[in-house]
Formats: C-alpha cells, sequence, structure tokens
C-alpha cells in the first residue's frame, strides 16, 4: 500500500479550542469548518470541536450534513445564501446566513419561518457587505423584515495577520455598531489572538484550531498552538548523484557534490505545493533535510546524504508535528492554509 498518510490528531484539534476560549473570554466561538474543516474532515473535526458554540460553514450541503449529526448548535452559512432555495434551506434547518448584498434581502420573504442572520458590512476589504455609508439604512430595512428574528452585525478583516492591523477598519464599524446595541461578529483567528476589543459576542476562529499560525512572525508554538494534521509518508527509492548529475523534471536541481537522494511517495496530485523549491525543509527519520528538484504529481525527492541510517522505508514527514505547515508554505510561497485545504481526497485521512 501506498504509504502516504495524513494523520488527524482530534486531541490537538480539542486543545486549539481551549486556546482559542482562553483569548475568548465570554464570547462565544463560531469554529469555522468551511473546505472540509481545512481539509481535515468536516465530520471528524466538527466532533472533535463538540465544545464550540457553533459552527460556520460556507454552503447548504455542509450545514445539512452537520444537522444530519445531531449537532444542534448554531452554523452561520459564511457567504449567506447562494439562491432563493438557499435561503428557504436555512429556515428548514436552521441555518443563521449572512446577508451581504441587496438581493439576498430580497429572498427572505420564501423563507418559511423567522431567521438569525449575519448582517456584513464592508469595512475596506471590498470583497463581501454592505457598504458602510449605508448601515442606518441597511438596518432599518432589516429591522422591518418580517423574515428576521435577530441582526448580528458582521464584518470581516483584511489585515488582522499584519502590521497594517486592524484599527483602520474596526474604528468606523463599531462607532455605528456600538450604538445599535446589537450583538457583533468581527475576530478572524487572528484579530482574536491580537485585538482582544474585537471579540464581542462571536469570534469566528479557523486556522488556529487546526494549528497553524495566522502570523508570519509568531510560531504555532509560541501561541500554544498543536498541529492537527501531519502528513507522512516513506522512502520508495533510493539514487546517488555523482557532481553534475541532476535531479528531476527539468533538471533544475544539480549535484555540486556526490548527494544522496531518496525519492519520497508525495507529490502534487496529493496537495504538496508543485512551487515549493529545493530547499523546502521535511523531516526523514525526524531529522531535518530538504527537498531536492522539481516536485513530480506522486513523487518528490529529498537529501540523504547527511543522514546515512535512512533508506527504503525511512518515515518522512512532510509537514506537522516537528515541522510546522507554516513553515513549508513559506518556502514555496503560499500559506498554510492553502495547504492543508488542498489536501487530495486520495491521501487517507487517519484519526490519532
Ligand atoms: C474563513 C473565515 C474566517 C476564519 O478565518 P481564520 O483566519 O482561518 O481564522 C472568519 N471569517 C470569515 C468570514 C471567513 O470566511
Amino acid at each position: 500500500m501506498r504509504p502516504l498518510e495524513a494523520r488527524i490528531s482530534l486531541s490537538a484539534l480539542a486543545h486549539n479550542l481551549e486556546v482559542a476560549r482562553r483569548h475568548a473570554g465570554s464570547a462565544k466561538i463560531l469554529a469555522v469548518v468551511k473546505a472540509g474543516a481545512y481539509g481535515h474532515g468536516l465530520v471528524r473535526s466538527a466532533r472533535a470541536l463538540a465544545e464550540a458554540d457553533g459552527y460556520a460553514v460556507l454552503n447548504v450541503d455542509e450545514a445539512v450534513l452537520l444537522r444530519q449529526l445531531g449537532i444542534e448548535k448554531p452554523i452561520l452559512m459564511l457567504e449567506g445564501p447562494f439562491d432563493a432555495e438557499d435561503l428557504r434551506a436555512c429556515a428548514e434547518f436552521n441555518l443563521m446566513p449572512v446577508l451581504h448584498s441587496p438581493h439576498q434581502l430580497a429572498w427572505l420573504q420564501q423563507a418559511a419561518a423567522p431567521l438569525s442572520v449575519f448582517l456584513k458590512f464592508n469595512t475596506g476589504m471590498n470583497r463581501l457587505g454592505f457598504p458602510l455609508a449605508e448601515f442606518e439604512k441597511i438596518l432599518e430595512r432589516a429591522r422591518a423584515e418580517a423574515k428576521v428574528s435577530q441582526i448580528t452585525l458582521m464584518t470581516h478583516f483584511a489585515t488582522a495577520d499584519e502590521d497594517f492591523g486592524i484599527d483602520w477598519q474596526w474604528r468606523n464599524f463599531i462607532v455605528r455598531a456600538g450604538a445599535s446595541g446589537l450583538p457583533v461578529s468581527a475576530a478572524n483567528s487572528a484579530a482574536l489572538l491580537r485585538y482582544p476589543e474585537t471579540r464581542r459576542d462571536w469570534v469566528r476562529a479557523g486556522i488556529m484550531l487546526y494549528g497553524a499560525s495566522p502570523f508570519a512572525d509568531v510560531s504555532a508554538a509560541e501561541l500554544d498552538l498543536r498541529p492537527a494534521m501531519t502528513l507522512h509518508s516513506r522512502i520508495i527509492a533510493l539514487q546517488q548523484l555523482k557532481p553534475g548529475e541532476a535531479a528531476g523534471y527539468g533538471l533544475t536541481y544539480m549535484a555540486d557534490a556526490p548527494t544522496r537522494a531518496g525519492i519520497v511517495a508525495c507529490g502534487y496530485a496529493d496537495g504538496y505545493p508543485r512551487h515549493a523549491p529545493t530547499g523546502t525543509p521535511v523531516l526523514v527519520n525526524g531529522r531535518r533535510t530538504r527537498t531536492l528538484g522539481r516536485v513530480s504529481m506522486d513523487m518528490l525527492a529529498v537529501d540523504l546524504t547527511a543522514i546515512p541510517e535512512a533508506g527504503i522505508g525511512s518515515p518522512v514527514l512532510l509537514w506537522g508535528e516537528g515541522l510546522p505547515v507554516e513553515e513549508v508554505a513559506r518556502a514555496a510561497g503560499t500559506i498554510s492554509y492553502e495547504l492543508l485545504c488542498a489536501l487530495a481526497p486520495r491521501v487517507a485521512l487517519k484519526e490519532e
């Protein structure tokens, strides 16, 4: 059997939720489980995160799956209804839709029962949300809606993880939201960890629950977060390169000294980033080394020159416990979110 597997630590998920709880104080936590719980598996992750106060998902299918598991907690639809039928499903399954655009307000009449809605305002990210300049008008309209039983005011930060911070968005939003007396939801993981003032009523914690740091300058370990996914494989072949010999497609890596290469059963069709250059960190037998040359569809090469005891069958850790996924992401010019979410369906997930 091909030796690649992603081990999912249920205790790490539960631990990270406790960390979120410490930061959230009296705010309620929506565990963000979109994209198959960031690649960790929706069902198992929702169960492991059972102490959350609710969940946030992308679409009705994910929400219904949670309801079918018997989960009765609040479920937020992060982008709201995509059509009128989604809006009807919100009433049927007791889901809380985000409403971010006028066409969604128009669908409200179709709901069979009044809904608790998250009214989303655009405070500078310019992705989803009503213009903040229309705050009073939109709020008035939502309050007059017979099919709205509860309104929570929501916004989303574009730079909570960066030096630019949240103030430029937060100040304009909270003067209006605060004056309304309605509940507020603003914080993602980065804001929850760094900007206590944004915690308010509902926080939306995603990446931190999976044990990755949202910040470039603070590690997950420093935040007391534990990686929930560890991607494991093994060495399936060995190559001895002489100086001047190359490895992999495009011959992008050329040995300048005798080099012992190991071929690992993991490639870009598994979700390992093809853009990871020579030198991307990897652990073999628990020891840190580097990738060599281009990542293939089903394989990649690693440098075993300094790990002479490694051979066929030696364990390889691509990311996770002992090698933060953030480091691999940085080397590949991307972020941990993308690597976790892009884990291919063909990779076996094993619970631990
Ligand atoms: C995905 C998402 C989150 C979670 O963000 P993290 O950075 O993973 O914590 C929060 N809010 C919204 C609207 C999202 O789409």
